[in-house]
């Protein structure tokens, strides 16, 4: 692997194993985890007002704006979520059926994790078996997502917050046959990731995969060109980097995301108060 020297003594001075040569069981992708390539760059935003924008995020990207949706069941979010505790978020989020995703789902994907957790994970979309078990991160993408977190000393799986991660979607519901979800769909989703990180008040935020990019950072920018800095999602410290799934398919940038990694702590050490 192409380690700098800077990065093989961070992490021996972390005392962590390189996750890049985990098992080769992540090297297999099923069919269901499979979605648009990363690097493309799609213009999703529509020019309209800003509405709710985050703190922190970019001000000259248009938030997205709802629509109705053709074939959509009710169009009902419950009002108020900004202003939710987890049990009426959690509940909201089980009953939505604010665009035609509620159709297809077997259950909502809320998180898991800490609500207390000092690092917040941000993916895309449940795939197969986080909808068939409620969870985010449970396929393939989930056992390299758990390496990845286990290299720079996190968990999903402890009580300690500062090791361990709370993990959200930017989307609650699995869009069919795992395609990309839609404007209109991120548009309805967005208040309740929003009220996550309100809620879990992380101290560092790892935002993976474009969708989860273009929706916390208002960019429409690829992965490659917003990775390697830190941005800032409602005055938290946030950093991009691939998702799983694609690095499932394209091993050669795994390096690229030990990066990332290797950013998000140094900044979660540097920026964050009494930090270990
Ligand atoms: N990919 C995601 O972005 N989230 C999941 O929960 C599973 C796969």
């Amino acid at each position: 692997m192409r380690w700098s020297e800077r990065q093989r003594n961070m992490l021996a001075e972390m005392g962590i194993r390189v996750w890049a040569s985990e098992p080769e069981a992540v090297l297999a992708e099923p069919a269901d985890e499979v979605r648009e390539p990363e690097p493309v760059v799609v213009a999703t935003r529509r020019a309209a007002p800003p509405a709710a924008s985050p703190v922190g995020a970019a001000p000259s990207m248009p938030a997205p704006v709802a629509r109705p949706v053709a074939g959509n069941v009710a169009g009902s979010r419950p009002e108020g979520v900004a202003a939710m505790d987890w049990a009426a978020l959690r509940e909201a989020v089980a009953g939505c059926t604010a665009c035609k995703l509620c159709q297809g789902r077997r259950q909502t994907v809320f998180g898991v994790g800490n609500p207390n957790a000092q690092w917040m994970v941000v993916g895309e979309a449940p795939g197969e078996q986080e909808d068939r078990q409620g969870e985010p991160f449970v396929g393939k993408s989930g056992q390299l997502l758990d390496n990845m977190l286990r290299a720079i000393g996190l968990t999903r799986a402890t009580d300690d917050p500062a090791r361990q991660v709370y993990i959200a979607n930017t989307i609650k519901c699995r869009p069919p046959g795992n395609r990309n979800p839609e404007p209109e769909e991120l548009a309805q989703c967005e208040p309740f990731l929003i009220r996550q990180v309100e809620l879990v008040q992380p101290r560092i935020i790892l935002a993976m995969g474009r969708f989860a990019v273009q929706s916390l950072l208002r960019s429409n920018e690829a992965i490659g060109r917003l990775r390697g800095r830190v941005h800032r999602y409602q005055g938290v410290p946030l950093i991009v980097t691939y998702h799983p799934a694609y690095l499932l398919r394209n091993l050669e940038e795994k390096a690229r995301a030990w990066d990332d990694l290797c950013l998000a702590r140094q900044t979660f050490e540097t920026q964050t108060p009494g930090a270990a």
